[in-house]
């Protein structure tokens, strides 16, 4: 990342500490964090079971479910339903990300629109990636967001907030008319009771939703038993990835748009979709989990790359895709393996611990680092300087050249 991004992104992750500092020592806070931590231990000790779970209670509920087990049976799925159009409507998705989704079909000449506005300034920007699960564009200042823009619509607008957003939304609304399909991320899902929970501050996860196929795409590891507890987790999240203690919607997705007003038949297609497709994504979840599964514990609040001290220095080139820091490289491993784990930063990490402090579910990111570079070494991915101290100390018997 640029400098200049960097010091944006400093900039934002700093209001967000202190906005964060005046809610999360609250008792209610506290209390929560402990219920939370319960119940994604719960899911992930009996994932089989829920995973079992969801798929019969959300077909029962009339949603089409697909299990994907790894990247290219998601890409497949969605690329069967959305071959026949020209574009499609999208929110921000981690897992879709994780996929490479939007680059998949716009190869295959879908164009993706993203709704987000942070994600949509940084599809308009060749040169951006996202640097936040929840800011994406969190590393741009205004006077380069409004750059941006001014290239895309050859216009020369000024740096102004609400500017940047009505220009955006007008342009996003326009191209919402001419979708049909649209694709969204899970917060949450509710195995006992086939539901999947959305959250967003914008409203466009709620217009996207509401086109004629709604196709969500989710990993595994967001599954929960019930309604109750998927709500306790996506409020923690937003309590430790915005500071606020609610979103402004929580969209709650348990079957296409139905009504029973006319005598008790039931009509599917009223003003939602007429197909909910969930494709429930593995992708090296399931080996996670056998080898302890703590990485999975995360609620993706982003509390970690906030408070990382190599975050902060150097952004998103730290991690891998959309999961950003020490807890994407622990990720990397079980998705694409120790090569891709050393790519996302396995070795730039300080592991100093301060992650593992502010996670809301305790996760030790730290330690989990250090056993990955322990496996590391063993099949010998390691830096070409520390090989050579390797080398020179099995020679010589010294790390110093002689
Ligand atoms: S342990 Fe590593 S990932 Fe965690 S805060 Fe420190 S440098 Fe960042």
């Amino acid at each position: 990342m640029k400098k200049s991004e960097i010091e944006a992104m400093n900039k934002s992750f700093g209001i967000l500490r202190e906005r964060k500092a005046r809610i999360i020592d609250d008792e209610r806070t506290i209390q929560l964090q402990k219920r939370v931590k319960g119940i994604r231990e719960y899911s992930i000790k009996n994932m089989d079971v829920l995973v079992e779970k969801a798929v019969k209670n959300l077909e029962k509920n009339g949603v089409e479910v697909i299990l994907a087990e790894k990247s290219e049976n998601a890409l497949d799925a969605v690329y069967s339903i959305v071959k026949d159009e020209s574009m499609i409507a999208k929110s921000k998705s981690n897992t879709a990300g994780e996929i490479g989704l939007s680059e998949f079909l716009e190869d295959k000449g879908v164009q993706v629109v993203e709704t987000d506005l942070g994600d949509r300034i940084v599809q308009l920007d060749p040169d951006s990636k996202p640097s936040h699960p929840i800011g994406p564009a969190s590393h741009l200042r205004m006077d380069d967001i409004a750059k941006i823009i001014s290239n895309e619509f050859n216009i020369d607008i000024k740096p102004d907030p609400r500017v940047i957003l009505d220009i955006i939304k007008e342009d996003v609304l326009l191209k919402l008319i001419k979708c049909n399909i649209g694709i969204t991320g899970a917060n949450s899902v509710a195995a006992d009771d086939g539901s999947v929970l959305t959250v967003h501050n914008e409203g466009n996860i709620s217009l996207v939703s509401m086109l004629d196929i709604h196709i969500i795409i989710v990993g595994i590891d967001k599954l929960v038993e019930t309604i109750e507890d998927a709500v306790s987790v996506v409020k923690l999240e937003t309590i430790f990835a915005s500071g606020k203690t609610v979103p402004a919607y929580m969209n709650v997705i348990s079957s296409p748009s139905k009504t029973a007003d006319i005598e008790q038949i039931i009509l599917n297609n009223m003003y939602g979709p007429r197909r909910v497709v969930v494709i429930l994504l593995n992708n090296g979840r399931m080996q996670a989990i056998k080898e302890g599964g703590e990485c999975l514990l995360c609620i993706d609040c982003g509390s970690c790359i906030v408070t990382c001290p190599i975050y902060n220095e150097i952004g998103n080139e730290f991690g891998y895709k959309r999961y950003f820091g020490g807890r994407g490289v622990v990720l990397s491993s079980f998705i694409e393996g120790n090569e891709s784990c050393f790519d996302s930063g396995l070795f730039t990490c300080t592991l100093c611990g301060l992650c593992t402090d502010k996670c809301p579910v305790g996760i030790k990111t730290n330690n989990l680092i250090k056993n990955l570079r322990n496996d590391s070494v063993d099949l010998n991915i390691i830096i070409d300087e520390h090989k050579s101290i390797k080398d020179r100390i099995k020679k010589d018997g010294s790390p110093f050249k002689q």
